[in-house]
């Protein structure tokens, strides 16, 4: 059994027992890299500038060469991409123009349904609901630009959500640094009311922010991408995917 399966079993086991005393856990997802591949949001993103007649006619050459770009699982955001396809120093209104298309595109409620939830993402998010386990999806995306898509995503994918044991949370305005956010939010609850609480994240640079203000939360680092703004987490359970590996829990 992989070391991932090993970690989740382990949480599963837990929620298990604190289930059979009544206590109650709450389980914290980060969305973007996390519990959702965003690698095929990319690629979209990435396909619609390429095949837009008005990029097409400005930039033909650059249009061409992000036809068929592949995403690679590893990819944070577009810029590595763009020097694969041997863009990286192709004209400055290229980048301009891409980076204006990106910001339109990624943070919109339009493009949220082409990100894929990682293997076992859902079944895993499905057996702590069974569990008694309150669900929390904690995302920097913002109301205003990602709410409805992100909402809709989340249900078309069959997680849980129903804004009370299962709630979306999400970014009053979009200005708000990400770390301080979630950080912020985590103080909101009660600190009596879970005897347990699990917070699944991929950005090291969140990852530090909480653990440094709530140390009794069990962070697990989600080891996917992240921006580089801050070394991953070396002492903390490290998970690549979602996948039990069932059999004899
Ligand atoms: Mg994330």
């Amino acid at each position: 059994m992989t070391q991932t399966s090993q970690i989740l079993r382990h949480i599963l086991k837990k929620a298990e027992s604190l289930k059979s005393k009544n206590l109650p856990a709450l389980a914290v997802f980060d969305l973007d890299s996390t519990l959702f591949d965003v690698s095929p949001r990319l690629k979209q993103i990435l396909h619609d500038f390429s095949a837009d007649p008005t990029y097409r006619r400005l930039f033909p050459q650059a249009a061409e060469a992000l036809k068929d770009i592949e995403m690679q699982k590893s990819d944070w955001g577009i810029r590595n991409a763009v020097i694969r396809a041997g863009l990286d120093h192709h004209h400055p209104e290229f980048h301009q123009s891409l980076r204006e298309f990106w910001l339109k595109t990624f943070f919109s409620n339009e493009y949220l349904k082409y990100d894929r939830p990682y293997e076992g993402a859902v079944n895993f998010v499905a057996r702590l609901q069974e569990l008694n386990v309150d669900i929390v999806y904690l995302t920097g995306r913002d109301v205003h630009r990602m709410g409805a898509g992100s909402r809709q995503t989340l249900l078309h994918w069959n997680f849980p959500l129903d804004d009370q044991r299962y709630q979306l949370v999400l970014k009053p305005e979009q200005g708000l640094d990400d770390a301080e956010f979630k950080s912020s939010w985590f103080r909101t609850i009660p600190d009596e009311k879970y005897q347990q609480i699990w917070f699944f994240e991929n950005e090291p640079v969140n990852v530090h922010k909480v653990r440094e203000h709530h140390p009794h939360i069990d962070i697990l680092f989600f080891d996917s991408t992240h921006s580089g703004k801050a070394h991953p987490p070396t002492d903390l359970p490290r998970l690549i995917h979602f996948l039990i590996e069932e059999g004899g829990l």
